[in-house]
């Protein structure tokens, strides 16, 4: 994948990090956010799509997990990761003790590509707007991209996933970013993809731990998956 510029401008990618959660979530502005989404006509795929994607989960979650682009089924309902994918990433999020009300779950595009294509380099950039918006404003301890196209766009490299997984890198605005595979490629049947996705989501689980701790919440899972 040709290289683009990044999601977010170098200046404020590597902000120190101040470890701390705002107070508030402004919600309206979010609400606000997902209706511009909802309406959008940017690009091409505005014309084939059955419905916008724009994300599920909590907004004042502690960990997002940014896709590709919907497919079939998520075109149809409306909400990231419902098919095979999904199935399988219910299940590693699961490992950790969490389910996808305790996360945010979003996709690079928020219209599918037809015939699940690549996503193409200007509709990236006209929707990349909608992602940083949705990170920015959540927040998050921890972004983790799932395949090459969330991770090319987050971060600048030519790093193909298979050796970017599993790393532990400081983001924007104090995140910690951690790249693994896209759900799909294990169930390609790739070997040893869901076991090195496995690994990688119990890295993620240690880093939230590691950064409640820091925070010195009393309960490090609970505060930082919400679990109850
Ligand atoms: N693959 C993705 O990247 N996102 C989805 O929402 C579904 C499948």
């Amino acid at each position: 994948m040709p290289s683009r510029k990044p999601l977010v401008p170098p200046a404020t990618r590597y902000e120190v990090c101040h470890n701390e959660r705002p107070l508030t979530l402004s919600s309206q502005a979010f609400v606000e956010l997902r209706e511009t989404a909802m309406a959008c006509t940017s690009c091409r795929l505005a014309e084939t799509r059955n419905n916008v994607v724009f994300g599920v989960g909590d907004p004042g979650a502690s960990l997002v997990l940014v896709g590709e682009a919907p497919g079939k089924n998520e075109d149809l309902q409306g909400e990231p990761f419902v098919g095979a994918a999904g199935q399988l990433l219910d299940e590693l999020l699961g490992g950790i003790g969490a389910t996808r009300k305790d996360v945010y779950i979003a996709n690079v595009l928020k219209c599918r590509p037809p015939g699940n294509r690549d996503p193409k380099e200007d509709e990236i950039d006209s929707c990349k707007g909608y992602l940083r918006e949705q990170i920015r404003m959540i927040h998050p301890e921890v972004v983790v991209t799932l395949g090459n196209f969330a991770t090319k766009l987050l971060i600048p490299t030519e790093t193909g996933i298979t050796r970017m997984r599993g790393r532990r890198i400081d983001w924007w605005r104090g995140a910690t970013l951690i790249p693994t595979f896209h759900p799909a490629a294990a169930l390609r049947g790739r070997p040893h993809v869901k076991e090195q996705m496995t690994e990688d989501f119990a890295f993620v689980a240690q880093v939230l731990e590691e950064r409640s701790s820091d925070r010195g919440d009393s309960d490090p899972v609970q505060t930082t998956l919400g679990l109850s």
